[in-house]
């Protein structure tokens, strides 16, 4: 090899080594990335991100803004993932009920912050599903600490707590959920709330359906966290597999 070559041949065995470490099983899953709803979380960025990365993973990804994808049985009928960037918005009853076959038959389930956890309001059965849902984040953008649970769950494994500054979403929660991160707040804003410790990071079942969530990822930055990052990549690939 040319002493020249050398470097970007150290780069690229690192960047292998590294994929192989995290250990990702994600070659040939058959991955639909949904994006839309509220323009301020920048569903569009997120849906190109992780489809981008999905590919790096030699994933069969298909990318769609429109909800009406999950009304369509022949696509839904052929999924091992399902990755949902919508804020609010809403479906209607035979999209809802494609969304919610599928995961109940064993089709995973993965998303972020309002992209998952802030989704179609009026919807409960999707609620119910998601085992989470956004109230508040009292105080807007704040710097708070992330605690990981469970460190011997793969999701979570050696990584160190960490803080950020975004919104630190308080959530209703369902007591089904396996809780692998949560965040306590200070009480600053909204002083009742003073302690209170809330989950940040969970998966869970829904029928034969794995469901994985995290509350972070309001604006580009959070994914530059490379703890955050590691969670969602790994929580995806848990729900695929
Ligand atoms: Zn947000």
């Amino acid at each position: 090899m040319k002493s020249s070559l050398l470097p970007y041949f150290l780069f690229f065995f690192t960047l292998h080594c590294f994929a192989q470490k995290e250990g990702f099983d994600l070659e040939d899953k058959r991955v639909l990335v949904v994006y839309g709803g509220w323009e301020g979380h920048q569903p569009k960025y997120f849906g190109e991100k992780i489809a981008k990365w999905l590919k790096d993973q030699k994933a069969k990804v298909l990318v769609s803004d429109s909800t009406s994808v999950y009304s369509d049985p022949k696509i839904m009928g052929d999924l091992d993932l399902i990755i949902q960037h919508i804020t609010m918005s809403e479906l209607t009853q035979d999209q809802s009920k494609g969304l919610l076959q599928a995961i109940a038959s064993g089709v995973g389930l993965a998303g972020c912050h309002g992209g998952l956890g802030d989704s179609f309001r009026n919807n409960t059965e999707y609620q119910y599903m998601v085992g989470g849902q956004f109230v508040k984040h009292p105080g807007g953008q704040v710097t708070y600490t992330v605690n990981f649970k469970n460190n011997e769950d793969p999701i979570v494994k050696g990584l160190n707590d960490f803080s950020l500054h975004s919104e630190q979403y308080y959530m209703h929660i369902d007591p089904a959920i396996e809780v692998l991160a949560t965040t306590r707040f200070s009480g600053t804003n909204d002083y009742w709330i003073e302690g209170s410790e809330i989950p940040v990071v969970w998966k869970k079942m829904y029928g034969k359906g794995k469901v994985f969530y995290s509350s972070i990822g309001h604006s580009k930055d959070t994914f530059e966290i490379p703890e955050f990052w590691s969670v969602l990549t790994r929580g995806l690939n848990w729900a695929a597999n």
